[in-house]
């Protein structure tokens, strides 16, 4: 029930008493209607979630794939043997070289103070010699900009690149932030929706179909989170020249660069989208650091600067301990990451190979990252232990609640009927996970 927050009349507080929630939004917050409510939108002020919380901000919907993930670790911690699909974090520790790192500069006071806003010049320098030797990509330590986290990088581009109305073409299933990101700054998502038949991938035709006089930004994903599709090098040149021949910016994501298996190339739409290009990266997948907090943007010097004034009104610089962990991980070598890419091919076609054997799931073999994209639809309208889902949410519900295992629903990716798994968990819970889903699909057959 929600409460004034301002006096007001009686004959105010008694219309409340009538107030109906009519409709749960998806932002899951409720609003609310009354017969008066024409003729006084003053009640929508006073007792909506309006008065109390921004437009802006009331309309960001909440990290899906955190929220799976708290739901899960919070039933586990109440003692429940739930089994998560849901983090995309690797379940690794940290390279104990860059740990050792952080240790050491925890206990100079040197590294107890503000860094710029930019970050430590060595790291800076130690990204663009990186950039360099992963992606060919040539650039200088003066168009780095050090953040926290790769989240970071996303909001500031977005936030520098936008004005209201510019549109954003993205690729759906996307990365649930991004469409977030983008509306935050005032911009517009436009989404190019792919599908399993074609491993997630998407043309230049559709790219070209997506595009109208108010498109700025291309976003660029891969290997995609959710999907694991890898784009082939052939395509990511012609998406890339493509966006250059339309003087379009590519924002490209690279977060995910090294985790590719079997065939797949990684290539670096960078290398092809000439000028207006940010890259997006960070150390958290690459070298086990999703707590550590460090990520990039690289781009224009322009571009750099007005992200760096907007950060420095915001978080001010990364905590420098974990640049000094950052610089260590990136002026290393590659030796930790090639061992959790076994670990991870080993997997993925574990995980592929399970979830294919259920009857309805509908799983292609993703070539990058260290996630899974099955369709689920083959699930919906029929009964699981009694109860029908008509939704990849409701059923995602099921799931958790009748054998334990948290998944992520397509919903939050922007293409319900499909459903996110990680497999950067332990082997044996990996199989145990899905064999929780694959009997209790077969118990109800
Ligand atoms: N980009 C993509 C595609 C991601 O999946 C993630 C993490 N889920 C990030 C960026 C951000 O990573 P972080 O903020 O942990 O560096």
């Amino acid at each position: 029930m929600t409460r004034p927050i301002k006096p007001v009349s009686r004959a105010f507080v008694l219309m409340v008493a009538e107030v109906r929630p009519v409709a749960r939004s998806r932002r899951s917050f409720v609003c609310y209607a009354t017969p008066l409510q024409n003729h006084t939108g003053a009640v929508w002020d006073y007792y909506g979630m309006g008065a109390r919380i921004s437009d802006r901000i009331a309309a960001i919907a909440e990290s899906a794939t955190l929220a799976v993930d708290a739901k899960a670790k919070a039933l586990k911690a109440a003692g429940r043997p739930v089994i998560g699909f849901g983090a995309g974090e690797p379940d690794f520790p940290t390279p104990d070289y860059i740990v050792q790192a952080a240790v050491e500069a925890a206990r100079k006071p040197q590294y107890h103070r503000y860094t710029p806003v930019t970050g430590l010049p060595e790291l800076r320098e130690a990204v663009a010699v990186k950039t360099k030797r992963d992606s060919g990509y040539q650039v200088d330590a003066a168009q780095v900009l050090i953040t926290n986290g790769g989240k970071q990088a996303v909001y500031n581009t977005f936030a520098a690149l936008l004005d209201p109305g510019d549109e954003v073409l993205l690729v759906a299933p996307y990365w649930t932030t991004y469409p977030e990101a983008i509306k935050l700054a005032g911009g517009v998502p436009v989404e190019i929706t792919v599908d399993e038949s074609t491993g997630y991938i998407a043309t230049v035709d559709q790219f070209e179909a997506a595009r109208t006089a108010r498109t700025k930004v291309v976003l660029f994903v891969s290997p995609s989170n959710p999907t694991g599709a890898v784009f082939p090098p052939a395509l990511v040149r012609a998406i890339g020249e493509w966006a250059a021949s339309n003087d379009l910016w590519v924002v490209t994501d690279e977060i995910y660069e090294h985790l590719v298996y079997g065939g797949a190339v990684n290539e670096s739409i960078a290398l092809h989208a000439g000028e207006k290009v940010v890259v997006l990266n960070g150390v958290a997948k690459t070298y086990a650091m999703t707590g550590w907090r460090v990520g990039w943007m690289i781009g224009p010097t322009d571009v750099i600067k007005a992200a760096s004034n907007l950060q420095s009104h915001a978080t001010s610089n990364v905590a420098n301990v974990s640049q000094v962990a950052a610089l260590a991980a990136v002026s290393g070598d590659l030796s930790a990451v090639a061992e959790m890419r076994l670990a991870f091919d080993r997997r993925r076609l574990t995980i592929v190979s399970l979830l294919s054997q259920i009857p309805g799931v509908v799983c292609p073999e993703p070539q990058g990252a260290f996630y899974v994209y099955p369709s689920v639809r083959g699930l919906l309208g029929r009964p699981l232990r009694g109860r029908v889902s008509q939704t990849s949410a409701e059923l995602a519900a099921v799931i958790l609640e009748e054998a334990e295992v948290a998944i992520v629903p397509g919903e939050a990716f922007g293409t319900p009927g499909y459903a996110r798994l990680s497999y950067a968990l332990g082997d044996d819970d990996l199989a145990e996970g899905v064999g929780r889903i694959a009997n209790l699909v077969s118990e109800s057959s």
